[in-house]
This record gives structure tokens, sequence and C-alpha cells, in this order.
């Protein structure tokens, strides 16, 4: 039996008030990240709704992971929906979690509160919206299609504003997205419902550390200030290393335009004297700093090689070190993730491109995420390249106060979602 589009999309439309209620109801679950609450209550949640769909559904913890404790455990679940002959299996992997609420809000962070169009709550847009529209559209396309080929897996998973690692790392790592097992991957990450999002820039953080020699601050000439030392890097930086890294533009479709080029940022800077506790009332002591370090956030692109992008700032740190003869410096490594782009002929991304003109009668756009998301380990250490980020929401209310996510936006990207299992799951 075919499934024609239209009434797939009468399926979900249908679904409207189970879309809005869906998602209120994980919204209400207040599952911050860190420190990692309610993650049992949600996965509880999400677990019986789809083993009342036909999913078999498992619960995993990621034991020792980055941020698991038993008063805080990272709980994950995955659940998997067999057809009735074989084929591929499509995956939906959403995480669960949500940043902290912050200030400046208008509407209750965890109510769920449905005004006209709109749902507010922390994680509306980010990502539980889009979580919500992977369910309904499985649910829609396995009410029309109750015996579809291959398997359905529906995730929810811990941790991705913290890295992954308590969370689709750690399924990765263990097998679950192997390519023997899951064919196709889609995020519904919140990138506008016309939109698809191939990939991501690489990243590269660092710490560097300039050395110096503690003196009396009235005798700064017996010691040597590594504040002097790091202010002569900064100057370095900005006279050759910004300008090198501006001039490097990228083919990569970038959203926003401001980070189609490579990018540095530096997150923090520390030298000398600690910082005294708010509350202490003395004066600071006159020491001549020791130590002054910087970390830094490099943003690199398809084109380049990660040992080259380590080299040019070495290459800098080397050409200060020629002018300063008492210099010492040191660089260590923080964290590394590789660029990824799926091909624009993936099957997934084909399939997600025709179902986008189907539901909006537009041609789908291509994006790539400035920063990184769980694509990083499902195409690095899952080694299943054929994923993409596809989603409900406005990107830009991620992790806002008053953040929201539209109804009709979740409604046509479920319709999107719904189409592409038809296409390919439809017996
Ligand atoms: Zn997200």
């Amino acid at each position: 039996m075919d499934v024609s589009g239209r009434t797939l999309l009468d399926e979900v439309a249908a679904r409207r008030a189970e879309l809005i209620a869906l998602t209120q109801d994980l919204i209400r679950i207040p599952t911050l990240n860190p420190p990692g609450r309610n993650y049992r209550e949600i996965c509880d949640y999400l677990a019986a709704r789809l083993s009342g769909s036909g999913f078999r559904v498992d619960l995993i913890r990621a034991e020792g992971a980055p941020g698991d404790s038993d008063a805080h455990p990272r709980w994950n679940l995955v659940a998997r929906r067999e057809g009735a002959a074989p084929g591929d299996c499509v995956h939906f992997n959403g995480h669960h979690d949500v940043v902290e609420v912050g200030h400046g809000w208008t509407r209750d962070p965890f109510g769920g509160e449905l005004d006209g169009d709109r749902i507010y709550g922390r994680g509306s847009c980010d990502m539980k919206g889009g979580l919500a529209a992977a369910i309904i559209a499985a649910e829609a396309f396995i009410a029309a299609c109750p015996g579809h080929r291959g398997a359905i897996e529906i995730s929810a998973t811990a941790d991705e504003e913290s890295g992954g690692y308590g969370g689709v790392a750690y399924l990765a790592e263990r097998g679950w997205f192997a390519p023997d097992r899951v064919q196709h991957v889609i995020i519904p990450e919140p990138l506008h419902k016309d939109r698809i999002c191939l990939g991501h820039r690489g990243v590269w953080w660092a710490e560097i550390e300039t050395k110096g020699r503690i003196a009396h601050g009235s005798m700064p000439f017996l010691g040597d200030s590594a504040i002097r030392h790091m202010g002569a890097v900064l100057e370095e930086m900005e006279a050759t290393l910004f300008p090198l890294l501006a001039g490097k533009r990228t083919e990569m479709p970038v959203i926003p335009e401001g980070a189609r080029q490579s990018t540095l940022n530096i997150n923090s800077i520390h030298g000398g004297e600690v910082e005294q506790e708010d509350g202490y009332t003395g004066l600071p002591a006159p020491c001549v700093a020791d130590r002054c370090r910087i970390v830094i956030d490099r943003r690199f692109l398809i084109e380049e090689d990660l040992a080259e992008v380590k080299r040019e700032v070495t290459r800098m740190l080397e050409t200060v070190k020629s002018r300063r003869p008492s210099f010492e410096y040191e660089v260590r490594d923080l964290f590394e993730v590789q660029p990824t782009m799926t091909e624009k002929d993936a099957p997934v991304v084909r399939t997600t491109a025709q179902a986008i003109e189907k539901v909006l009668g537009q041609s789908a756009g291509y994006v790539v995420s400035p920063g990184t998301y769980d694509q990083k380990h499902i195409d690095r250490i899952g080694k299943l390249h054929n994923c993409i980020a596809y989603g409900p929401g406005i990107l830009d209310l991620a992790h806002q106060p008053d953040e929201w996510v539209g109804v009709q936006d979740m409604q046509d990207s479920a319709g999107v979602m719904a189409l592409v299992l038809s296409e390919l799951l439809a017996p």
C-alpha cells in the first residue's frame, strides 16, 4: 500500500492538539543542565508515550560519563519500532536537556503557556518542540502506514548543552548509531522549518600560558611579568592572527554570514594574583605576575586542517618569542571537534528537501551551524555520515528569555518528517 502525502499530512494535522499538549508536557519537566535535573522523569514520560505507540523502549544511563552521579544520573531513551519487512532505520534524535532560565522572563519558564500560535518556555524552541514534532510525525506515519518497512527510532538524549558526553557520545560509543542498525538521522534542532542543516564548523579550544617570575611589585625589574608577555601575545594576535583568520572564507553555507570564515574568541584571561572573594575588604599584595593564561576558542572550516590551525598559533607565539628574550609559553589542548558537512545528495538530505518542497511549496535552504551539536558524535564516533539537523523553531530564540516555538512551524515540520518516513519506509 502506498501512502499518499495528503493522507499523511491530514494525519499530522489531526494531531495538532496532541502536538501542543505533548510540547507543553515536555516543557513542564524542568530538565535543567547543568546540573542535569529530572532526566529520569522526562525519559519515563516519553517511555510511557512511545511504548503506547508500539515502540520498544530502552532507558540507558550514561554511567561514569562527565556529570553523571546518583544525584543527577544521565538518563537517555532510545525507542525503536520494527516494521513489517526489512528496510532502513530512520532515527530522530532530540536532546531533552535545557539551559538555565536566566533573567528577563515575562512568562513562566516551565509553564508551557500557549498564547496564540506560540508555546512559551525554556526548551520550547531548543528543542522540546522539535522532539514533539518528530514524535507526532512518527505516530502519524505509523497510523497511515502500519505495515511500513525497516524501523523507526526516536531517542531523547542528555547533556547536548554541555557537550553530549552523557548523551549521544555515550550511545554512539556503544554502537547505538552504528551504520548497520541506523541508516538515516534527523536531529530536530531549531533551524527553521524550511532549512536543512548539513553540519558544523570545527572547534579547537586551547589554553595559552605565558610564564614570568614573581618579585616585589616595587621592584618589578627583579621579576618578569607574565602579564606583559601576554600583552605582547594579544598585540601580535591583533596584528597578524585576526586578519589572517578574517581572510579565510569557506564554501560551507554557515549561518549567520559573519561565521562564514575562521573565527577566534578569547574566552577568558587570568594573570597574577587570584581574584579575592566578593566579601574581601583587604588590599591586594604587590607582586609581579608569574603566570598569565588565556583560553581561546578557535572555530575552523572544512577547508582547514586542524594541525595547521594549531601551527598558526605556535608560529605567532614564536614570533613574539623572537622579539622578547625571556618569553616562555605553553599551549595546552582542551577540546577539539572536526568540522562535518553531509553531502547534498545524501539520501536523508534529498528526501528532506523534497518533503520541504511538498509541505511548504518552496525549495529548501541549506545551512551549516557556526557551533557544534550532537551530529559531531554521530559522525565521528558512530561513523554515520547520513545525518542532518532539521526542525521547527527560530534559532535566535534558543537560550533567550521568553523562548517560544510556533505551533504551525511544529506542525509543518512534523509534516516534513512524516513525508521523509513515508519516502524511506513505505512498502
Ligand atoms: Zn539544542
